[in-house]
């Protein structure tokens, strides 16, 4: 381990502390919304996302429903988008991203934004697989989730290195973080083992989908909360028109448009696809995800089904 990696991860390991002792100040004055069902509890959501803006697009509707439920929710975001633009520099984008990230956090009513800040698109480098989910099994231990959601580390067809590498990484880390003998150095200075019920990750195909939730009272905040990620939407609306020009279609009102007007862009997309997801479970806007939870135990328990939270 070199000495600016050593540098990195104790730093990385004060921010966690930090955010969880500010998390459990909140705790303490938060009140306990009622009802919540007859199994139901307030519980811990735990997101690992690469890019700030990954939630919003694949989850961020669920979210926002979790919280308002009064569920606690921490985001760790694992880089700082320092190469997503094509007019600002590096620096100049991750002073953005990091105010464009609590925005929307903000937005859906995430409780605390845990960044990392590992540089976009280089993450295997930077973190290599056992460094990251080490990371993540820390802040896990930490945190003590309910519900981690993730990318797929399964899914096919994945072009993002980022989120790759994130998704693996969240799905051990969450898998094996009651077990004492994973990273017991972490054990040894007092963080209990912690087991994990759930494992929500994001899904792109339908066929990837075994867990539908209705987001049609949370469309709004979802689209809110993605244009507050204002510089990634007009890069956004600047990459669809780059294959506009490359395919030399027509399309007037998108080459016309300018990306910083990019609200009304973001509203149709992000309708369009969360009313398709809708189609598959008659929810007039959803989201879907292929969901593990409690180890499969429910085959031992024959007849019985755990509470939805959402
Ligand atoms: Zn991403």
């Amino acid at each position: 381990m070199s000495g600016e990696r050593e540098a990195r991860v104790g730093t990385q390991t004060t921010v966690v502390q930090e955010a969880v002792a500010v998390a459990e100040a909140v705790e303490e004055t938060l009140p306990v919304p009622e009802p919540f069902g007859r199994a139901l509890r307030r519980k811990r959501v735990l997101v690992f996302e690469a890019h700030g803006d990954d939630m919003e697009f694949t989850s961020g509707g669920t979210i926002a429903k979790f919280a308002d439920r009064g569920h606690e929710v921490t985001l760790v975001v694992a880089t700082d988008n320092d190469k997503g633009s094509f007019e600002l520099t590096a620096d100049e984008l991750r002073a953005a991203r990091d105010r464009e990230i609590h925005g929307a956090a903000k937005v859906l009513g995430v409780q605390r934004v845990i960044c990392l800040g590992y540089s976009d698109g280089d993450l295997q480098e930077q973190a290599p697989h056992a460094l990251l989910r080490g990371q993540f099994m820390r802040i896990i231990r930490e945190v003590k989730p309910d519900i981690v959601f993730t990318w797929d580390p399964f899914t096919p067809y994945e072009g993002h290195p980022d989120h790759r590498a994130v998704a693996m990484a969240a799905h051990e880390a969450a898998s094996f973080a009651h077990f004492p003998l994973y990273e017991p150095e972490q054990v040894e200075e007092g963080l209990a083992p912690h087991y994990v019920s759930e494992q929500w990750f994001f899904a792109k195909a339908p066929r990837e989908r075994n867990k539908f939730v209705d987001i049609t009272a949370y469309i709004d905040k979802k689209i809110e909360a993605l244009c507050q990620h204002e510089s990634q939407m007009v890069l956004m609306v600047q990459g669809l028109q780059y294959a506009l020009q490359a395919s030399g279609l027509d399309v007037p009102w998108l080459a016309e448009l300018d990306p910083h007007d990019y609200r009304e862009v973001i509203d149709r997309q992000v309708r369009a696809v969360a009313r398709a997801v809708g189609r598959e479970c008659g929810f007039e806007y959803a989201e879907g995800f292929r969901r593990t939870r409690f180890d499969g135990i429910l085959r031992l328990a024959e007849g019985q089904e755990p509470e939805e939270d959402v």
